[in-house]
């Protein structure tokens, strides 16, 4: 077992989620009007709450595996 390999991967991992993370901290895309997934309609609180979101609660509930309570 080669642990330098490992420990690059690791670190490949680890810098891909902190891109991810600063990219959702700073949305390029404006909150969308209907869910992206059944095109339901997003409440105007939920889209000043979070910019850039583009599912319903349902949804985004759905993709993030419980996210909201
Ligand atoms: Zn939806």
């Amino acid at each position: 077992m080669d642990f330098g390999d490992q420990a690059q991967k690791i670190n490949e991992a680890h810098l891909a989620r902190a891109i991810a993370g600063a990219r959702m901290a700073e949305p390029s895309a404006p909150s969308a009007a209907e869910c992206r997934e059944c095109g339901e309609p997003i409440p105007q609180r939920r889209r000043e709450a979070m910019p850039g979101v583009q599912l319903c609660l349902d949804c985004q509930r759905e993709s993030e595996g419980g996210f909201w309570p």
